[in-house]
């Protein structure tokens, strides 16, 4: 279902996205596979770099998990900061909040001094919760240790009561696809070019092998199972939006913390209206867009449901994306991944750290986000709820042979009746009811549908 950004910005095309059948020149400074934020941010900041660049996309500019984000940009990643002073330390925490913050005043710099168009707009995020308000005054007081400009309260613009909030000053929101349609254009890019293999230095596509010094996967779901084991790192989860007219305009985003919390952002005369959160392969029942209808007519009951779309992102164990070298094993491969529904400033926050990787220079936050970091105690227990959820899927994929397995790994694929869709609960690939691949990681399509 087509998202507000899609409609707004139906088609982005860049400089070179036309015709590539046969190349001259098939070596690069970089090639980076995926044409999403992650990607083509990347790509940007090398080219300004001065690297010669080339991006890959499997179908065409944005047409993944980007043009269904509802754009907040923000250092706000859900109950963050207490959890990560206790399980990893001030240190680490404070530098994934001021690179978080970084981000955001990154992407004002650069909209500002390109003059793009996009929508951005500088509003305060929110925190809210109809429980104990305790977690969020302490969320409050460990945000601000770290140097965020937060505070608790009791106010919101929502329509109805809340315990508690905890209020992010100096956060921001846009439009993604505007600001893609003007990073993208001085871009080299090659639309319905899908990678299926990288092998060393090449980059193997159905009809040709292209060669760079180095490559950056930045492909949502890491393309390689072996090495890197993202697969066993993170898990993905979906959510769904509903475009509502009608409702009292609202300044703030926020987004609800308890049990189908709720979120909310403004976009122009559409209020996002987000939840419905659920592991993907786990909505075999389906009412994930009826319970956000419900919630729409119980909270605004003038309100018009426009648009419905959903999206899914990787979760990682630890809650930090993995940004870095892919593998101690491949020198020249990098990633980009596990932002965890947050990857407006965890995108931009990848574009710096690989901009100065690979152009030689030291970036305060590479250590934080290396792939081959190790946070026990944050990481072992959803890493261990994911192997059991892994096991799961596969033994049944084992043991029930006539339901459809995942080409990834054979997991079986449960029906997601909301998206009329095959979800594996396991990696998280979807397929359309035909068997079409819809989202990584499987590359193939189930056979035999
Ligand atoms: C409902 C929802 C709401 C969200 N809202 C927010 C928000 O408010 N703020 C925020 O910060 N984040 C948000 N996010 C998260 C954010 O949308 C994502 O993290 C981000 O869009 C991911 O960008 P990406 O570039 O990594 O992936 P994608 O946009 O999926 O891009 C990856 C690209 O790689 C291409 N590709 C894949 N395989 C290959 C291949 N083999 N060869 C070539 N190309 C390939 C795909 O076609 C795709 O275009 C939300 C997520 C969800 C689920």
């Amino acid at each position: 279902m087509e998202s507000l950004w899609r409609k707004q910005t139906p088609k982005l095309i860049s400089k070179s996205s036309t015709d590539h059948s046969v190349p001259e020149n098939t070596h690069r400074d970089i090639i980076v596979i995926g044409a999403g934020m992650a990607g083509l941010l990347i790509a940007y900041y090398l080219k300004e770099k001065g690297k010669n660049v080339l991006v890959l996309e499997a179908d065409e500019i944005a047409s993944g998990q980007t043009e269904r984000t509802t754009a907040k940009i923000t250092s706000q990643h859900d109950l963050k900061y207490r959890e990560m002073i206790e399980t990893m330390g001030t240190k680490k925490a404070r530098l994934y909040a001021q690179a978080n913050e970084a981000a955001i005043r990154e992407y004002e710099r650069l909209i500002q001094s390109q003059g793009i168009e996009c929508q951005f707009k500088k509003v305060p995020a929110y925190l809210y919760t109809m429980q104990d308000e305790k977690v969020l005054r302490d969320e409050a007081e460990a945000a601000r240790s770290l140097g965020i400009d937060a505070f608790f309260t009791k106010e919101t613009e929502l329509p109805f009561e809340v315990t508690g909030a905890v209020c992010f000053r100096n956060q921001a929101q846009f439009s993604p696809l505007e600001f893609l349609k003007h990073i993208s254009q001085e871009l080299e890019i090659w639309e319905r070019t899908k990678v299926i293999e990288i092998k060393g230095n090449q980059v193997i596509t159905n009809d040709m092998v292209m060669t760079a010094d180095k490559i950056v996967v930045a492909t949502h779901y890491p393309l390689r199972n072996v090495p890197g084991f993202y697969f066993l790192r993170q898990h993905q989860e979906r959510s769904y939006v509903l475009a509502l007219s009608g409702c009292n305009n609202i300044e703030g985003m926020y987004i609800g913390i308890d049990k189908n919390g709720l979120s909310f952002r403004q976009a122009g005369e559409y209020l996002l209206f987000g939840g419905s959160s659920h592991r993907t392969g786990e909505n075999k029942n389906g009412g994930a867009y009826s319970y956000l209808a419900e919630m729409s007519k119980r909270y605004y009951p003038d309100s018009k449901e426009e648009m419905r779309w959903s999206a899914q992102d990787c979760m990682p164990h630890d809650g930090i994306p993995f940004i870095g070298k892919y593998s101690i094993l491949t020198p020249n491969l990098y990633v980009a991944t596990g932002f965890q529904k947050w990857g407006m400033t965890s995108s931009m926050v990848a574009a710096m750290i690989l901009r100065d990787e690979l152009c030689g220079a030291e970036n305060p936050y590479s250590e934080l986000f290396r792939p081959q970091r190790i946070n026990l105690r944050a990481g072992i227990g959803k890493f261990l709820a994911d192997v059991v959820e892994s096991v799961k899927g596969l033994t049944k994929g084992l043991f029930h042979k006539n339901g459809p397995r995942c080409p990834h790994m054979g997991c079986e694929l449960v029906w997601n009746p909301d998206e009329e869709s095959w979800d594996c609960p396991c990696h998280g690939s979807r397929f359309e009811k035909d068997g079409k691949l819809v989202d990584n990681p499987s590359k193939r399509c189930i056979e035999n549908k």
